[in-house]
């Protein structure tokens, strides 16, 4: 059951409030602050929540089986450390948490390895 929400509109100037007071902040008029219901808002489905998340596309169940797998293709870091550590380079799009002590030269790494791409591909679109 969806819980409605109430909010608290000033009658002279229209400010609105999470809570009701006696004197409105925007116009400073006294009592003129009455509260409103809101209707609640439509269930969305979940589908439609997630739509164009991430690129995302309209979620349907489906079996393993029939998920195709395919190698993603990953570009070289220019370090083969790295690129040893990543799984065997950068996948596109991914996200990579860089953990370490300070002063272990995570910055310095990035540096060099973000100098390296840029003199690789371009680095904008
Ligand atoms: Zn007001």
């Amino acid at each position: 059951m969806a819980k409605t929400k109430r909010a608290y509109v000033c009658n002279d100037c229209g400010a609105d409030y999470p809570r009701w007071q006696g004197q409105c902040s925007a116009c400073g008029a006294w009592n003129t602050i009455t509260e409103v219901r809101l209707a609640a808002s439509p269930t969305v489905a979940r589908t439609e929540k997630y739509a164009g998340y991430a690129g995302a596309t309209e979620a349907k169940v489906q079996t393993l089986a029939a998920i195709d797998l395919q190698e993603v293709p990953r570009f070289t870091s220019g370090f083969k450390e790295l690129d040893r550590v990543l799984g065997g380079g950068i996948v596109p799009g991914a996200a990579i948490l860089i953990g370490g002590n300070p002063g272990a030269g995570k910055s310095t790494l990035l540096l060099q390895t973000m100098c390296w791409l840029a003199s690789q591909m371009p680095t904008c679109m």
